[in-house]
């Protein structure tokens, strides 16, 4: 399917949000085609009434469904356990950044040496998980930002990266979402994100690309300008060899 027959198939609702016509073919589609209806992770509005007890309780349950549906024998002693591992898995680690309540603490520091050069952290690496297959993102993230008269501690970047990755995500959603949320921080424009990241989905399934990686940028305010950019870039490319 050609991508403007699947864009036919999509409308906006009232909300401005992207709907898609449900049917096996768009299904499929959507996920090849890493297809992203919001900058917004979308949640609905009583995401977090159920503890996470109780949604670990849940998704035991289910998980356990699906195991059995695919005809394992869930009496074995290797894989009786792996219905409640994968629900703790998934409410306290991989997608522990769906909850606001787990996005990390950050103070930040007055900018005393009057640094006012952009400061760039590389090789951020980070793993994630694709929305549409939920299978690993793995990849590596790039920050830049210059001064607003604060500075942020270096391993907030870290874990500010981190929380974004622990939900389902689409990478391009995840490079504007770490974006946003440092100019928010920062109180400033001038932020620049370049991710670097390979797809599971896509080299152990469906096409089978092993080589690919896919880049995603997020540049506003002083690094819409070309030199800032390039700026930034050049430092990407220096070798470190420690
Ligand atoms: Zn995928």
């Amino acid at each position: 399917m050609k991508q403007n027959e699947i864009l036919s198939n999509i409308h906006l609702n009232e909300d401005n949000k992207l709907v898609l016509t449900d049917t096996d073919i768009m299904i499929d589609e959507i996920g090849d085609n890493h297809i992203l209806t919001s900058v917004d992770t979308p949640m609905r509005s009583d995401a977090f009434v159920l503890s996470e007890e109780e949604k670990i309780a849940e998704i035991e349950k289910h998980f356990k469904a699906i195991m059995d549906t695919l005809g394992l024998d869930l009496t074995d002693d290797s894989l009786k356990g792996t219905p409640r591992r994968v629900a703790k898995m998934y409410v306290k680690e991989i997608f522990s950044g769906l909850n606001p309540a787990n996005m990390p603490k950050i103070a930040l520091f007055e900018n005393k040496y009057k640094y006012n050069e952009m400061l760039v952290e590389k090789n951020i690496s980070f793993y994630s998980n694709c929305e549409h297959h939920f299978v690993p993102i793995m990849g590596k993230a790039h920050i830049a930002y210059i001064s607003n008269g604060k500075v942020i501690g270096l391993s907030k970047l870290n874990r500010i990266v981190e929380y974004f990755a622990k939900r389902p995500q689409v990478q391009e959603r995840l490079t504007m979402q770490i974006g946003k949320k440092l100019q928010e921080i920062l109180g400033t424009d001038d932020v620049a994100v370049v991710i670097d990241a390979k797809h599971l989905c896509v080299s152990s399934r469906g096409v089978k690309d092993d080589t690919s990686s896919t880049i995603t940028a997020f540049y506003d305010g002083a690094f819409k300008d070309e030199k800032r950019k390039n700026e930034f870039l050049k430092y990407l490319e220096l070798n470190t060899t420690f």
